[in-house]
């Protein structure tokens, strides 16, 4: 045997070898997965994470090996514990396609569990979807969008939001889930560290695990009206740390931050060096309090937006992203190989409602919200107040596991979200205003007598 052949040998037996205690830890990551289950504990432990970390890092000054690729290889070591031993059976969507299940067996259902507006998208749309033939958008196109639809969305943004854009920083895409996947994925590299403030929506930690990045949560509570605290950031930034995500009006609490607390967010970016995430698709159900990440200028961030709520056009599939050019450029690489380009027709359309006035669709979710929180506090639940959003996010004074609750209400004829699915908040649930003001007073009525039960 040659010395490189021997050498070959070599990396060839730690290699299986490799394997056999990535499986052996697999396996013992699923026990530990079970018995976190059976006592009601979360997946992710950040304490316990932690002190892994600092375990390697003290290994690493022994041996003397780069901490850095330690460190990426342990989050794809904790990457792998947390898959082993995450179910998605108790997410909000998981609850909807039980009850669209039940409701094909006809059984009726009321839905409070989804984000989705009951309302129809404005009239425009309509006439332009009858336009759209005659007109001739239906081809391939640019996969940024529609260039005059990018101009449209951008002096949109200037005047809305306070933004200074230009259509280069604007790239239209198939509903802001697509925005917030093109940019985790397109973004980040395997073994960087993504930072969610909790409870969050699902997807941003869903695409995170997805592209081998692990995500370090940042977890609020009620008690402090779901508020992260700054040093609670800052404590999770190492040079793994590549990006923040925020998003405000916040889904499920409906929370908006404090524009002080906001601005030391940004500070803390800035200095770190970190993309901004911020997911703006409630923007306009929002108090005064609320603005922008745009009018910051940070040229490391990323907002995405969408026509699902404010225009009631969720399967339309229609949103887009705000950033610089740079990085609009690269997202659209990944956007061009997954699609091509959003379809025409239905860019026409949004451009052609974008400028529509959906102010009634707002006033409707607040005369809801408010009704809701009256029939929360009749029933003494916990919740803050939402600031805006379209949920309440709430608990009962005596804790109860609301996975087991939401699954009893399926078998009487309601739908709502549990906590868990917005990470470690098992005693909450989501009620969302997406339903006229009778049946929210049904859905509230079934609620009061299983939580009695
Ligand atoms: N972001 C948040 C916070 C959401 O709640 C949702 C949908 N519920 C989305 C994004 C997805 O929006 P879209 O329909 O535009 O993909």
């Amino acid at each position: 045997m040659t010395e490189l052949e021997k050498l070959r040998k070599k990396i060839e037996e730690i290699t299986i070898d490799m394997l056999s205690l990535l499986k052996k830890r697999n396996d013992i990551a699923q026990e530990i997965g079970k018995i976190k289950n059976q006592e009601g504990m979360s997946v992710s432990n950040e304490s316990r994470e932690n002190e892994l970390r600092d375990v390697v890092k003290r290994k690493c000054e022994e041996i003397n090996f780069d901490s850095n690729s330690a460190m990426k290889f342990l989050n794809f070591l904790l990457n792998e514990s947390v898959k082993a031993q995450s179910s998605e059976s108790n997410t909000h969507l998981a609850i909807f396609l039980k009850a669209k299940e039940l409701e094909q067996q006809g059984k009726k259902i009321i839905h409070l569990e989804v984000g989705e507006p009951d309302f129809e998208p404005p009239t425009s749309v309509k006439q332009s979807l009858s336009e759209v033939y005659d007109k001739g958008f239906g081809n391939y196109g640019p996969a940024k969008g529609l260039p005059e639809f990018r101009k449209e969305i951008a002096n949109f943004a200037n005047q809305n939001f306070d933004a200074k854009v230009d259509f280069e920083n604007i790239m239209v895409t198939p509903g802001a889930r697509f925005g917030v996947f093109l940019s985790i994925t397109t973004l980040l590299d395997p073994g960087d560290e993504i930072i969610v403030i909790e409870p969050a929506w699902p997807a941003y930690r869903q695409c995170a695990i997805n592209s081998g990045i692990k995500v370090r949560t940042v977890k609020t509570k009620l008690e402090n009206k779901w508020e992260p605290k700054s040093e609670e950031i800052t404590s999770c930034i190492n040079e793994n740390t590549k990006m923040i995500v925020l998003n405000y009006p916040n889904n499920p609490t409906g929370k908006v931050l404090p524009k002080k607390l906001l601005d030391e967010i940004v500070e803390i970016a800035k200095k770190n060096d970190l993309f901004i995430l911020s997911d703006e698709i409630y923007s306009n159900y929002s108090n005064d309090e609320w603005k922008s990440i745009l009018t910051y200028n940070y040229q490391k961030s990323i907002i995405t937006q969408s026509f699902s709520k404010s225009h009631s056009m969720t399967g339309y599939r229609i949103g887009y992203v705000v950033s610089s050019q740079e990085i609009i450029n690269k997202l659209t690489k990944l956007q061009a190989l997954c699609l091509t380009n959003v379809s025409e027709p239905i860019q026409y359309t949004a451009m052609k409602s974008l400028n529509d006035d959906v102010g009634d669709n707002v006033k409707t979710i607040y005369g809801r919200l408010a009704k809701l929180q009256e029939i929360c506090k009749e029933m003494e639940l916990e919740f803050v107040n939402p600031d805006g959003a379209m949920y309440i996010f709430a608990r009962t004074k005596n804790p109860i596991n609301t996975s087991e609750l939401c699954e009893k209400l399926l078998e009487e004829g309601l739908a709502i979200a549990p906590g868990i699915g917005f990470g470690d908040y098992n005693e909450f649930f989501r009620i969302s205003a997406c339903q006229d003001i009778k049946t929210l007073n049904e859905g509230m009525d079934i609620l009061k007598t299983k939580i009695k039960d």
